[in-house]
């Protein structure tokens, strides 16, 4: 039934000196609905794209491709059956999303937007009339976040907006943005209170950090970037406490609510959480002492699925005998991950000792470990 595309060859008749040969491809009317990512021609064919291997539907956000490489296929199995892959970001092996949702969807921004602290996903879902899961996966595929992630930035957002009112105290933004809304706010408002709005206006330059909270598979993970680069990745369960965290360990800082464009460095530190070995092509802004520094660059050149100890790390730094103060260095790594301090175990190669919980240094070494057995092919 799918032809090959034809060439310019196969073409007849006239000769248009000016204009190129036109593909059959181009003259398809589906091509025209790819052309403008028609969302009503999904479903009712796919296209697939010779040299990527892969197959969309009519809507898919991707860059265009070239019509010399596309073929029409009448369902997706059709596309998998002559060898084409998924594509990931049209998912066009699944159902497509029914007309109504992304009204329902904007309902659930607006209701995020409107809440002082983040509504349960139980609730969105139920207003929305969908399962818990369900909301989840068409939230996260319409708006390119999770309802939790959409809702940490819109208190950020608050904060932000907050933090530019005359008199505001930095916790007195916090708190009217709804970032700090539970009671234990008032129990961890002491640390937050030592920053006052004059050196909250007096704060330096270099001393203005973005962050963001967004959700990995070790929980949530805060991502905090200077003018110089990410200077903290921070993993917890609790967001509220992350912040706190990032206060008490920039506490002369301004910390600004993360924007738009701030959301995509999030994106790449939950894509190096979940895959370490790809590493993160963003600057650090790594701020420790000296000694520290050597400690970390040391984490830095442990690949991804090996471990090393205490006492290697001191010996490769030339201070064999500091095995204790490697240890308390790495305790004090500020950036999850990409200082890949849970790459050190004891000498018997027992897990122990990590910032952000001994269960998520096992989950990262399972799965750094795992990942290298499978890329190895064992
Ligand atoms: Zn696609």
């Amino acid at each position: 039934m799918t032809r090959k595309a034809t060439t310019h060859r196969g073409m007849n008749g006239v000769r248009t000196p000016r204009k190129p040969p036109q593909l059959s491809v181009e003259r398809d009317p589906r091509w025209a609905a790819v052309v403008a990512r028609d969302r009503k021609a999904d479903g009712t064919f796919f296209y697939s794209v010779k040299t990527t291997g892969v197959y969309c539907r009519p809507s898919c956000p991707s860059r265009l491709a070239n019509p010399r490489n596309v073929r029409f296929h009448g369902t997706a199995a059709a596309a998998e059956s002559a060898g084409f892959r998924p594509c990931r970001r049209c998912r066009p092996n699944r159902p497509p999303l029914e007309q109504g949702h992304s009204a329902l969807v904007a309902q659930s921004c607006r209701t995020i937007e409107a809440a002082g602290s983040a509504p349960r996903l139980a609730t969105l879902a139920a207003q929305a009339g969908m399962s818990p899961s369900h909301f989840h996966r068409v939230f996260k595929t319409l708006t390119g976040v999770t309802p939790r992630a959409y809702a940490a930035a819109q208190r950020a957002t608050r904060v932000r907006r907050e933090l530019t009112k005359e008199g505001r105290t930095v916790t007195e933004a916090i708190y009217a943005a709804g970032f700090n809304s539970g009671g234990r706010f008032y129990e961890s408002s002491d640390h937050l209170l030592g920053m006052t709005p004059t050196r909250y206006r007096a704060g330096g330059a270099d001393q203005e950090i973005h962050f963001a909270v967004g959700d990995c598979s070790l929980g949530s993970v805060l991502v905090a970037a200077s003018a110089r680069g990410v200077c903290a990745i921070l993993l917890g369960d609790d967001p509220n406490a992350l912040a706190r965290d990032l206060q008490d360990r920039f506490p002369h800082a301004t910390l600004v609510g993360g924007d738009a464009a701030f959301e995509q460095t999030v994106a790449r530190v939950v894509g190096l959480v979940e895959r370490p070995d790809m590493g993160l092509d963003l600057p650090l802004d790594v701020r420790g002492t000296a000694f520290q520094q050597r400690v970390w660059q040391a984490l830095r050149n442990i690949p991804a699925g090996q471990t090393t100890t205490y006492s290697e790390i001191a010996a490769r730094i030339g201070a064999p005998t500091a095995a204790r103060a490697v240890a308390t260095a790495c305790a004090a790594n500020p950036i999850a991950v990409a200082i890949p301090c849970h790459r050190v175990v004891r000498r018997d190669g027992s897990v122990s000792g990590y910032r952000w919980g001994v269960e998520r240094k096992r989950r990262l070494l399972d799965q750094e470990i795992g990942l290298r057995k499978l890329l190895r092919g064992q």
